[in-house]
């Protein structure tokens, strides 16, 4: 089969491609942190979309989950077989996404709403990561369509929960023992606009929460309290600028090279203008280099912490919300690797890079266990911003890049 009939099929199946995506996009996917209803929804009509394109197996792997309506979360796997069904390619991609955030800045369409534009669709989950769901069983109806058994069994895995750590959805279907050491691991939910990064590594993650404890009062008389607030916001600056400052290592093999550090989200504190707030609740997500121990990192920021409780009577409590610590890279001669970077060679005449990035991706848990995996696709980096997108262009290349990667 030669490169130009890949190429064509691809192209061809541009439109079918949009509607699928489109479809995925009306229905959000949110995890009950984020005060969605999970998954099902969505997993629902992807089961669909799979069953028209012919797959050999199609199987379930549920996380049971309290909080959501279904009580599920759903993980689902569906293979197309090989020449060799010993030897195959994951290409995992997950179905939650991040809510729309603030829907005035939501110009060019609403999230839920998918609208074309300029070979780009827009909406909600598009790029993150609704166009690699849609680019990995494409690559299967391409292949199916050209006639094509590939090498090896190409298994694609759609999860839950990849934006909250991952419980209830890759590390559920890890535990199933599904995958093996020898398979090839593709996670595309990262990349670069040109499609040449591989990801190999990633720094570790740090959220928190801070809560500052004051006492509330009226606002013309604030000496009968103490101003959460202003605290906060003092320790939260005073905090900013000393992990900056400390923690200033650059290693140019990631992207960023430096560890980042920021302030995020803010919680609601009293309902009007003269009321001095008695307690303020901030977050920030840092994301640090290998090289850092994160233990030192908490002491510091615990210790600044002190520092203000004594100086101004505040409590501040420092919550951890999720930490992760980066998980040793994937080897650069692993044969996934070097696998991906003659596709991408070959295919898009582009010479690959591999490196390192702020992380946060499915193929950490891999690295745990010492299964080497990459984070790889093409994209413009618009996820979890208002207006994003996934660029049209992208789903038949990535998919094209799929159908090779099986056949290598
Ligand atoms: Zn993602």
């Amino acid at each position: 089969m030669s490169l130009q009939q890949i190429n064509s099929e691809a192209e061809r199946l541009r439109n079918e491609m949009t509607h699928a995506l489109s479809e995925l996009i009306r229905i959000p996917a949110i995890g009950p942190e984020n005060g969605g209803e999970g998954e099902s929804e969505k997993a629902k009509k992807l089961r669909q979309i799979l069953g028209t394109i012919g797959f050999d197996k199609i199987e379930s792997y549920d996380a049971e989950d309290k909080r959501v309506p279904s009580k599920k979360r759903p993980n689902i796997v569906a293979y197309y077989y090989g020449e060799n069904k010993a030897e195959r390619l994951w290409i995992i991609s997950h179905l939650d996404i991040v809510p729309p955030g603030e829907e005035t800045l939501w110009t060019v369409t609403k999230p839920y709403e998918p609208k074309v534009k300029d070979d780009r669709i827009y909406g909600r989950g598009s790029e993150d990561n609704g166009q690699s769901m849609v680019a990995s069983m494409f690559a299967v109806k391409i292949l199916k369509n050209l006639g094509i058994k590939p090498k090896r069994t190409v298994a694609l895995a759609f999860v839950s929960d990849e934006e909250h750590g991952s419980e209830y959805g890759i590390q559920h279907l890890i535990a199933q023992k599904l995958i093996r050491k020898d398979d090839l691991i593709v996670v595309p939910d990262g990349g670069s606009e040109d499609g040449s990064f591989i990801e190999i590594s990633e720094k570790s993650a740090l959220w928190l929460k801070i809560r500052t404890i004051g006492a509330q009062t009226h606002a013309s008389r604030p000496h009968k309290g103490l101003n959460a607030h202003r605290i906060g916001m003092e320790y939260a600056l005073s905090l900013d600028k000393m992990l900056h400052e400390k923690y200033r290592l650059k290693d140019e093999y990631f992207d960023p090279p430096e560890s980042t550090f920021e302030p995020t989200m803010k919680e609601k504190n009293v309902d009007a203008i003269n009321i001095v707030p008695g307690e303020d609740v901030s977050y920030v997500d840092c994301r640090i280099l290998p090289n850092y121990d994160l233990g030192e990192v908490l002491k510091d920021i615990r210790e600044l912490a002190g520092n203000y409780e004594k100086r101004t009577g505040a409590k501040i409590n420092v919550e951890i919300v999720q930490k992760s610590v980066a998980p040793k890279p994937t080897d650069a001669e692993a044969r996934i690797v070097t696998a991906l970077e003659e596709v991408i060679e070959n295919v898009r005449k582009v010479k690959p890079k591999v490196g390192g990035i702020g992380g946060g991706t499915c193929a950490a848990f891999f690295r745990k266990i010492n299964i080497p995996a990459v984070v790889w696709c093409t994209i413009d980096e618009t996820a979890h911003q208002p207006n994003e997108y996934s660029k049209i262009k992208n789903l038949a290349d990535d998919a094209e890049v799929y159908v090779h990667l099986a056949m290598v």
